[in-house]
């Protein structure tokens, strides 16, 4: 169909007195006595286009004023009464598609936790525009940082053969039928597609690894499936994930990147997406803008894990979960330290290597690894990082303390055979990142169609 976006309509000057075509739903309808109007959203732009109907010159088919019909609109572009831009004054007004009044959005404030029933139809709504308009800025802006930058970007497997943390949250792929008799889990798994025991990656880490191994700089940006049980607000059991890698990094090095990543991207949004940061600071959280300002403009700050457990001690503040030195960091500290303490990000460093990965680097001290979490006001974690072990011997006996399959991870030990060197990465989650840039404090609500327990509409 021949016609512009909305947002062209809006924006172009050159189009003031042509005729033009625009497609779309109508979000409002509003009658006087002379005049009718319609404000008709396309998704292209946050605002909407208001077309003036007059009611002398054209009669409006009853059906294009519900909210929720799709229509096609020509007439006029003129300067808008109010404001900047400009509006259309309609010479014809066509019913695509209508839209009866069981339509679940209506004008009427709806709440979220209401809209999370109906993934299908909540993107029409003000707040669900602006967020996945962000989103999308977003994931762009994060791969022109990298691509800028100079990093390769790598598709690591989907289904993969190893845990990357060992910690046993996969989900299984198999494509055996139900009720298979096996006389042991290893012959069961050996009838099974791959012929041995397959999942969904947790983390395309290990095999960002091998690329970083031969092109230095690298990135994943796929999604990754956790089966995990916690039914919090920030946890999905299929998230998107950005995971760099980088050779001859260190922990410090990896921290800088990481740092003026996010930094570059928030920068990003907040340019490409004026209108939408606008309606998060007015209606999702009151000062955002000012916020995310502030953290550009600002370093993040660093703590050792060491320190920051004695900040939690001495604090005061009722925590569920009691604080001492080796026990990982609830949600609560999280959210203690970089609201109240640094009231900014925070990376969390060296944390005891018993609660870390077997894969992260071993400081002198024998007691911690040079891993961090980035932690921010409103979420807690959104970045865990860490330099890896080069050292083969030292990663093979942390591999042994934990019991882990050595001939599942043979490829993994030869990168510290063969020319092994000093690196770093770290894992975003994209939601949480949305999350932190949009204000939003539920990760059900930055993702198209989320996946958590008990939940796959
Ligand atoms: P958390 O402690 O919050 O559960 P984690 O330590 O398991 O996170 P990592 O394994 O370090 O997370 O993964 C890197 C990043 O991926 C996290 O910092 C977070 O932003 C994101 N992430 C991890 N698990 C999830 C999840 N289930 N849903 C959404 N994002 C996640
Ligand atoms: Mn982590």
């Amino acid at each position: 169909m021949k016609h512009l976006d909305v947002y062209q309509v809006l924006n172009d000057k050159s189009l003031l007195g042509q005729t033009a075509t625009v497609c779309g739903w109508v979000r409002t309808f509003r009658d006087s006595s002379a005049v009718s109007f319609l404000e008709v959203a396309d998704g292209t732009s946050f605002s909407r286009l208001q077309v003036v109907v007059d009611k002398n010159a054209l009669s409006l088919d009853p059906e294009c004023a519900k909210t929720g019909a799709s229509v096609c609109v020509t007439g006029e572009v003129v300067k808008a009464f109010k404001g900047e831009g400009a509006e259309l004054n309609a010479k014809e007004v066509k019913l695509l598609g209508k839209c009866p009044p069981e339509y679940p959005i209506q004008k009427k404030r709806t709440t979220l936790e209401f809209l999370r029933s109906i993934p299908h139809l909540r993107l029409r709504t003000n707040t669900f525009t602006a967020v996945f308009r962000v989103r999308s800025v977003a994931a762009q802006a994060i791969h022109r940082y990298f691509h800028e930058n100079r990093y390769y970007y790598m598709n690591t497997p989907i289904i993969t053969a190893s845990d990357c943390e060992g910690a046993g949250e996969m989900f299984r792929v198999t494509t055996q039928p139900y009720g298979v008799k096996a006389a042991s889990e290893a012959e069961y798994y050996k009838n099974d597609f791959f012929g041995q025991k397959a999942g969904l990656s947790v983390s395309g880490q290990l095999e960002g690894e091998v690329a970083a191994t031969a092109f230095s700089k690298i990135y994943t940006f796929g999604p990754s499936f956790r089966a995990e049980n916690s039914n919090t607000t920030r946890h999905l059991a299929e998230f998107w994930h950005i995971e760099p890698e980088v050779a001859f990094a260190e922990l410090p090095d990896i921290i800088e990147i990481a740092e003026e990543m996010l930094k570059y991207v928030i920068r990003a949004v907040l340019e490409e997406c004026p209108e939408e940061m606008n309606f998060f600071d007015a209606f999702v959280e009151k000062g955002l803008k000012e916020k995310l300002l502030h953290v550009v403009n600002s370093e993040f700050a660093v703590c050792d894990y060491t320190e920051a457990v004695e900040i939690l001690k001495k604090a005061d503040a009722a925590f569920q979960y009691p604080v001492e030195w080796g026990c990982d960091l609830q949600t609560e500290h999280e959210k203690y330290l970089t609201e109240c303490v640094f009231k900014k990000p925070v990376f969390v460093t060296n944390y005891p290597k018993a609660i870390k990965s077997f894969y992260m680097k071993q400081n002198p001290d024998g007691k911690t690894v040079a891993a961090t979490d980035l932690l921010v006001p409103g979420i807690g974690e959104i970045i865990g990082c860490s330099e890896r072990e080069a050292d083969l011997d030292k990663l093979v006996s942390a591999m042994k303390e934990r019991n882990m399959d050595m001939s599942a991870y043979q490829q993994y030990l030869d990168l510290r055979l063969f020319g092994s060197v000093p690196h770093s990465g770290f894992g975003l989650g994209f939601e949480r990142f949305v999350m932190y840039v949009t204000g939003m404090d539920n990760i059900r609500d930055v993702t198209l169609f989320p996946r958590s327990v008990n939940n796959i509409m």
